[in-house]
């Protein structure tokens, strides 16, 4: 395979409405190499979706009328696109298989897992066939092609939290992508979603989109991945909850998976197995500011010299509310560093809670959330300087 070949993703908020899809077609038109689009739901229609399935048990009526303006919103956004007449008879036509799909679901005491990644694929398949609708009509110099997800991912069959199962998927993506190398060509298709060796549609986990581009990266031997997000990189820490973050230039594939697997939203903890495997580049950039520098994620190690940033998440432990406060770093197992006492020494509770090489991780009462960030992320900054 050539060596220059990449994949891009856009996550929800990239594609929320059409200036959105405009935004980020933008990037599309501008991105050398680009052989692959994966892309999200439409901001916040997982969630719908998952309101959509219970609904169908709860107020079986009204699951029909959600429906409804869960398709109605897209239309809007394609008619905003001037492509509705090219999406609308396959969006009713998916709206249909969800709708026939309704009397199962309400049969069961609750939703069944496997009916619920059907309705979960619903988000992807609109989101995919509006923006493949969109390209087409902006790039009429380019083959737009859109694939159908499942059937490239295989998986195993763990409904809503699936495993993909690499060679198989390889084998799948040498037989679907046959236009690889054709310069005009550009592949559109869903994050998110797969098939299991069964047949039967599942998903990767909630915000797995990030993990299908990098597996889709891996089949079709790409040297770069892109996730389009809606802020400038990985940071120090969380830029929605803690103020003055830094944004990480460069960082391992190691320091980016502990920082996703102990709570940074920002990246799917498993996109970097594959990443890892095919030697891919991994660049988190913003959408709405694509000059931006952003980060980009490879083997090479970081340069920084105790911690690198901060992840948090809530954890329960005998009935009570903590949060978890993880820093990521190297040679953290041997040193003095002890960032729970610099809290318990302004007064919060805390305790240590895991302590490796590379992550330390303590507990504060969750009532102190924000104090407790604050200065957690005031040490982390020290310490970069
Ligand atoms: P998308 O819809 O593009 O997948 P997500 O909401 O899943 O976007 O991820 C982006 C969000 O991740 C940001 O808006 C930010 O609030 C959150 N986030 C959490 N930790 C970090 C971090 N360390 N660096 C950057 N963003 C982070
Ligand atoms: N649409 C899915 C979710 O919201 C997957 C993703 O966006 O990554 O969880
Ligand atoms: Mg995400």
């Amino acid at each position: 395979m050539t060596s220059k070949m990449v994949v891009s993703k856009f996550g929800g908020s990239s594609v929320r409405d059409s200036i959105a899809f405009k935004r980020s077609s933008n990037i599309i038109k501008e991105t050398a190499n680009l052989k692959l689009v994966v892309v999200s739901a439409t901001y916040d229609t997982t969630n719908q979706l998952e309101k959509l399935a219970s609904l169908f048990l709860s107020n079986y009526e009204e699951a029909f009328i959600h429906l409804d303006k869960v398709i109605e919103r897209h239309l809007t956004i394609a008619s905003e696109l001037e492509v509705k007449s090219m999406v609308e008879a396959s969006l009713q036509e998916m709206a249909n298989e969800i709708r026939n799909l309704g009397p199962q679901i309400a049969q069961k005491e609750f939703v069944l897992d496997h009916h619920m990644d059907e309705v979960y694929a619903l988000g992807e398949r609109m989101s995919s066939t509006i923006l493949w609708a969109y390209l087409q009509k902006i790039l009429p110099q380019k083959k737009v092609i859109l694939i159908d997800a499942r059937d490239v991912i295989v998986t195993n069959t763990h409904f809503r939290k699936a495993s993909p199962l690499p060679d198989e998927i390889k084998l799948k993506a040498e037989k679907i992508f046959t236009k690889l190398f054709e310069d005009d060509v550009l592949y559109v298709s869903q994050g998110f979603i797969g098939k299991s060796v069964c047949g039967q549609t599942t998903t990767l986990g909630r915000e797995g989109s990030d993990f299908s581009a990098a597996l889709f990266a891996e089949a079709i031997g790409a040297s770069d991945v892109y996730i389009w997000t809606d802020v400038e990189g990985v940071a120090t820490c969380d830029p929605r909850v803690v103020n003055n973050v830094q944004f990480i230039p460069h960082m391992s594939y190691e320091d980016a998976e502990l920082m996703a697997t102990y709570g940074a939203k920002v990246l799917f903890p498993r996109t970097l197995e594959p990443a890892k495997r095919g030697h891919i580049n991994v660049f988190v950039k913003n959408s709405y500011d694509a000059a931006k520098t952003g980060t980009v994620i490879n083997h090479e190690k970081g340069k920084y010299s105790l911690v690198v940033g901060m992840a948090f998440c809530d954890i329960h432990i005998e009935n009570k509310d903590y949060l978890k406060i993880t820093f990521v770093g190297d040679n953290l197992l041997n040193s003095d560093f002890a960032p729970h006492t610099h809290l318990s020494e302004r007064g919060l509770f805390t305790q240590k809670y895991e302590v490796t090489e590379k992550i330390f991780s303590f507990l504060v009462d969750k009532i102190d959330e924000k104090l407790a960030l604050e200065l957690s992320h005031n040490l982390l900054l020290d310490i970069l300087v």
